[in-house]
């Protein structure tokens, strides 16, 4: 991360054990928590996570709220994409490089089509915790807990790997370390390099199925060549801003990453720069809302379907009582079929009541639907339908579309149906992968960039 020197430095201190303000939380209904509460191993972890060094510095953490405050206005762009649940398994180096490298091709396209510096966020290093509908997951006749992210329990059916085990919790640390590391070391290595991410899009280009990008990839080429021709600085280019962000699920570890700012005295949750609430936890007298109220970082909430206007603000008055720009993120998540009229009384009654919000769509989480062959999946078409849903809505408000928030992955999976080049259902026996939430694959994500690009272009 490219920062302000003194930021580096800044921050970060230990906590002290228990604080009236920051464990709140506890005397309120904590919906979605292991059953883990009051073991030895429990406390045993929860007090390694207390002296382990913070993930992310409080500096960085004020850089991106200032970043997301500029989105919030129309001078920025927030695109937000990862696994829906990262796996200790999976964190090689492989897996984390070709994430990077499709978020980075992402960037490159939407900066173009915005016009504007697009803030790079992934569901990365420390998206490891999972709420479910059910408590169990049934099998023929084997009933076992339901599988909550590897930061609970495992993904495998069988009784041990399913119980819930703090010593996880740890585990989980030291993958978002070694993941934010490698993030860290390639953002700021030279792998972010325009020209670099800008020859990987025209592989990209080369199938014939994405011809009907062929104008804005070839746009983006000519600009690129301008800039060489005009002497443009590109070892400027070669680094890049990217942040980390993750549902602040698991209050446990949450609080134990949380540590007060040497500079400002303030709470920071160091586990990750930007924090969200899903929809399941977003109650305003909840234990979740309750202690990200209480840090200084840069917060999102999942807003669904049934969300009013005066929720809404009620989330607001909670999370950002002092209109600190770039505090709060909402991120709609309706359903193709419903965001046309779901999203419009929410966002009349924030603009209305003058509070400044960045506006985020989650194309994924309203589109799940079950193939006929049994996968849970999404089709490309509706999440398309419902990105322009999102555009269509701010643009009839006189709002800003401030960013997207996608499950995607680098790699040549087949969970989400559709697409230019189409995945179809028998193709998800062999290549699916996901443990959780369906996401797109690389050429899906780079495709709905590019249909994102011509919305911004045209905002
Ligand atoms: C998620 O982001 O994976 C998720 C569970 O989303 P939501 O809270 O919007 O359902
Ligand atoms: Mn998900």
């Amino acid at each position: 991360m490219s920062l302000p020197v003194h930021a580096t430095l800044a921050g970060t201190q230990s906590g002290p054990a228990t604080d009236p303000a920051l464990d709140a939380w506890r005397q309120l209904s904590a919906k979605q928590q292991p059953s883990w509460q009051g073991s030895p191993e429990h406390a045993r972890a929860v007090a390694e996570l207390g002296t382990l060094p913070p993930l992310v510095f409080a500096g960085e953490v004020d850089v991106l709220k200032s970043r997301l405050a500029a989105a919030a206005r129309g001078e920025a762009f927030l695109l937000q994409g990862g696994d829906c649940a990262e796996t200790f398994e999976a964190a090689t180096a492989d897996r984390i490089q070709s994430r990077v490298k499709t978020i980075l091709q992402m960037a490159v396209v939407l900066t173009y089509g915005a016009q504007m510096p697009v803030i790079k966020m992934g569901r990365m290093a420390g998206q490891f915790a999972k709420p479910r509908s059910s408590d169990s997951e049934t099998r023929g006749d084997v009933t076992l807990p339901a599988f909550r992210g590897d930061i609970v329990n495992g993904y495998e059916f069988t009784p041990e790997s399913r119980v819930h085990n703090p010593a996880r919790m740890v585990q989980a640390y030291h993958t978002s370390a070694s993941t934010l590391n490698l993030i860290r070391a390639f953002t700021q290595g030279g792998f972010a390099d325009l020209r670099l991410v800008h020859s990987w899009n025209q592989g990209f280009m080369s199938n014939p199925a994405y011809h009907e990008y062929e104008q804005l990839a070839g746009e983006i080429d000519r600009a690129v060549h301008f800039m060489e021709a005009c002497g443009a600085d590109f070892e400027a280019l070669k680094r890049a801003e990217f942040y980390a962000s993750h549902e602040a699920l698991l209050l446990d570890y949450e609080r134990a990453l949380t540590r007060t700012d040497s500079r400002t005295g303030t709470p920071y949750d160091t586990s990750g720069h930007f924090l969200w609430i899903g929809e399941r936890t977003r109650e305003l007298d909840g234990a979740h809302v309750d202690f990200l109220s209480k840090v200084r970082n840069p917060i999102g909430v999942k807003l669904g379907p049934t969300t009013t206007g005066q929720d809404a603000l009620d989330l607001i008055n909670k999370l950002d009582p002092d209109r600190e720009p770039g505090r709060l993120t909402f991120i709609t998540r309706m359903g193709a079929s419903k965001i046309r009229e779901a999203l419009p009384p929410i966002v009349q009654a924030v603009r209305d009541s003058g509070a400044q919000v960045v506006w985020v769509t989650d194309p994924m989480h309203g589109n799940t639907v079950t193939s006929q062959n049994g996968y849970k999946t999404r089709r490309f078409e509706d999440v398309m339908d419902e990105v322009r849903g999102f555009f269509d809505v701010h643009r009839a408000m006189g709002t800003v579309p401030g960013g997207l928030h996608v499950e995607m992955t680098g790699d040549d999976v087949a969970e989400c149906l559709g697409g230019a080049d189409p995945i179809r259902e028998e193709q998800f026996d062999e290549l699916y992968e996901s443990v959780c939430d369906p996401r797109l694959n690389h050429a899906q994500s780079l495709e709905m960039a590019f249909l994102v690009a011509e919305h911004l272009a045209h905002r």
